[in-house]
């Protein structure tokens, strides 16, 4: 997606060769018009899909996914990675290590909000390891569900994850393909590569 991706080359940094900084648009301050364009492309990629719910992690997953949610006019579903004593219903857990944080959470969702017949489509932001998309997959299969989407803002296309969910048999769609980070130099998978 082109205009991602020229966000991405203004104002990304890359901290290192493999961590990505987009804290003005998407992990801290959002841009909500970039967020809708990103949601009518999720939106287009999986429209036959027949999603019933969006599913993502919070809270950098629920921007973009609240987006793709308003436009396939299904509801969102954020799993939660903190303990809360709101949560009184019976929880799906799952481990996730995240890459970022380098430590282990567990994410849950209440299993009121999913259902056996549900179709679901999961969005993050990021795909690096697969850590975080694979366990909301574990989550959704757990209830009977069935998962009929990952789609991802950006992903780190030199890290294991998109090989990963592929071979897990999911399809997989990322509006931003990095091929390589480096400081002031960040560059993209081209189509057809
Ligand atoms: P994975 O679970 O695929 O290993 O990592 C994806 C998760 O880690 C995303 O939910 C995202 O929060 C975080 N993440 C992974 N790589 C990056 C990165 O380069 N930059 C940022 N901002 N977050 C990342």
């Amino acid at each position: 997606m082109k205009r991602l991706e020229d966000k991405i080359l203004s104002e990304g940094i890359a901290l290192n060769e493999q961590v990505l900084k987009v804290d003005s648009f998407l992990n801290h301050q959002v841009d909500p018009k970039l967020m809708q364009d990103i949601g009518q492309e999720f939106a287009r990629r999986f429209r036959d899909n027949g999603a019933t719910k969006v599913l993502t992690i919070e809270s950098s997953g629920i921007a973009p996914a609240i987006f793709a949610a308003l436009e396939l006019d299904v509801p969102l579903i954020f799993a939660k990675k903190q303990k809360s004593i709101t949560l009184t219903d019976e929880l799906i857990v799952e481990p996730v290590y995240s890459f970022t944080k380098q430590m282990t959470s567990h994410v849950a969702v209440s299993r009121k909000f999913l259902n056996s017949e549900d179709r679901i489509l999961i969005i993050d932001d990021f795909l690096a390891n697969g850590e975080a998309a694979l366990g909301l997959g574990k989550i959704v299969e757990k209830t009977g569900a069935s998962v009929v989407g990952i789609g991802i803002v950006i992903e780190k296309s030199f890290q294991p994850g998109r090989d990963k969910l592929i071979e897990a048999g999911y399809q997989v769609e990322s509006l931003a393909r990095i091929k390589a980070l480096a400081k002031d130099n960040i560059s993209f998978v081209e189509k057809g590569e």
